[in-house]
């Protein structure tokens, strides 16, 4: 069953939230399962939906205005979490050691943790992407199998999101398995592996067609309820 996360960014307001949460309350499927990630102020009003959370703090607990503990989000029955999303990579100079810190938080309150790694435009252009990936997916090695067996990991190529260029299928396909297959030589387990990286209902039917994903994070296309749920629909 594939795995759909709708991640709202700091989108809509109290009024849209609450009827966008009417809209999507009803939906149930067979064939994907789906996680919607609202800003923070807002996981209350989805309380009764599959919840996710944007962020969490490095920090365990503690004193740090504005930041919410993964032992906060497990209370509000937070069930998933992204970690590492490249706007906070670069905007927030997010660096390894506090994603790593993140996903242990995560992991230590039974959240699971979304690991969102892919290139730039540039390290695409210089061939780079296999080493970003490497790089980006040697956090894991700070985890027990088990632990990283539980892990999702989303390949978003930062060119992709929000602008309506997406990569080929095969450059897709070629970038699950090799993240698939390298976390499987490293230590032996298997993950799941979404795509982001603007999806929407013009092209989720070429999408599909990639065999080897299990799943996708969607960014603006999840922002309008019943045109996410049509997006739903047309996966299988
Ligand atoms: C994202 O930011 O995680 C994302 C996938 O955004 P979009 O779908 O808008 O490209």
């Amino acid at each position: 069953m594939k795995l759909v996360v709708a991640n709202h960014k700091m989108n809509l307001t109290k009024e849209e939230v609450l009827s966008y949460v009417d809209s999507v309350k009803d939906f149930a499927s067979n064939t994907v399962e789906f996680v919607f990630c609202p800003s923070t102020l807002y996981l209350p009003y989805f309380s009764s939906l599959p919840l996710g959370s944007q962020d969490v703090s490095y920090l365990k607990e503690g004193s740090l205005t504005g930041d919410v503990s993964a032992k906060q989000l497990k209370s509000m029955g937070v069930l998933y979490t992204l970690v590492g999303h490249s706007e906070r990579r670069v905007k927030l100079h997010e660096n390894p050691e506090m994603i790593q810190k993140k996903i242990e938080n995560l992991l230590n309150e039974g959240i699971i943790p979304i690991l969102c790694i892919g290139e730039s435009i540039d390290e695409k252009e210089q061939g780079k992407v296999e080493e970003v990936l490497d790089r980006e997916l040697a956090i894991l090695s700070s985890f027990t199998k088990e632990e990283i067996a539980s892990i999702v990991i989303a390949y978003e190529p930062m060119w992709a999101i929000g602008t309506g260029v997406l990569p080929t299928n095969q450059e897709i396909e070629n970038r699950v398995r090799y993240i698939k297959e390298k976390v499987s030589s490293l230590y032996q387990v298997s993950i799941r592996v979404l795509y982001g990286g603007s999806v929407n209902i013009d092209n989720i039917d070429t999408l599909e067609k990639v065999s080897n994903m299990d799943g996708y994070l969607v960014g603006g296309a999840s922002l309008d309820g019943p045109r996410f749920l049509s997006l739903m629909e047309r996966m299988r």
